[in-house]
């Protein structure tokens, strides 16, 4: 796609963008690529060389012991060094200049957090904390918790689970719910790296648009979305393209390390 175009789609989308009701975001994998979190689908995914079975729940309720050393080596170890990059801070930004109502993610990476976005629901919920399979109680994640495994809880003795939500899980009431308020209340839907394949969220634009949203897409590769509900594609890697947005709506100065 040539720069002209690209810029005029970009300052398309900053206006749509401006005058809408409400904004929401809605993220995936690709969002996190460029801070070095893999996906978890596609060739190179976590999945394509780690048996997914041990973040299935009967699964890991069977067996934590074998589940909880390659959960700590996926999950703990390696996605918890990641730092967020210029699009999850671009997506702060909008929010603190009123430009975004908020972001619905799939990742459970906590990087909108560490970016300061702070109306964030976690569609699979997230791996700060642990919660206890027995009495419920949540805890956050702490070096020393995850020394002996598998950790159980220091109220009742109880197994300790990631707080994400394994195989044969529900999605958390509140991302349902907030999530199916945007459906009806968002005039814009910003779809960033995230390709439509992960049911039941890849549902979620797919009803906004029926209510009579705008989709707009950020993603490197045309998806599921693109030739059927989105309204402006800005096709490209998510930190670009949001540096490039996040300046035609004049909030660039709003970024770290940019004063
Ligand atoms: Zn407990």
């Amino acid at each position: 796609m040539s720069d002209l175009k690209t810029s005029s789609l970009i300052r398309q989308a900053a206006h749509v963008i401006r005058h809408a009701d409400k904004v929401v975001a809605f993220t995936g994998a690709g969002i996190s690529v460029e801070s070095g979190v893999p996906p978890f689908r596609g060739p190179d995914g976590i999945w394509s060389r780690i048996d997914p079975s041990f973040a299935d729940i009967r699964f890991f309720r069977s067996k934590p012991g074998e589940s909880w050393p390659r959960i700590k080596e996926v999950f703990f170890d390696h996605i918890g060094k990641a730092r967020p990059n210029e699009a999850h801070f671009c997506l702060a930004a909008m929010e603190s200049a009123m430009l975004l109502h908020g972001i619905i993610t799939q990742n459970i990476d906590n990087l909108h957090q560490k970016a300061g976005s702070r109306k964030v629901v976690e569609f699979h919920g997230n791996t700060r904390d642990v919660v206890c399979l027995q009495c419920g109680n949540r805890y956050p994640v702490t070096a020393d918790m995850l020394a002996d495994l598998p950790p159980k809880c220091p109220d009742c003795g109880g197994l300790l689970k990631p707080n994400f939500v394994f195989f044969g899980e529900p999605i958390p009431v509140d991302a349902m719910q907030f999530s199916n308020w945007a459906v009806r209340q968002a005039g814009v839907w910003l779809v960033i790296g995230t390709s439509g394949e992960v049911y039941p969220a890849s549902l979620f634009p797919m009803d906004a648009k029926r209510y009579g949203a705008k989709i707009i897409e950020i993603n490197t590769e045309p998806s599921n979305y693109t030739n059927t509900i989105t309204d402006i594609f800005l096709q490209g890697p998510a930190s670009s393209v949001m540096h490039n947005l996040c300046k035609a709506l004049g909030i660039s100065n709003a970024l770290p390390g940019s004063q």
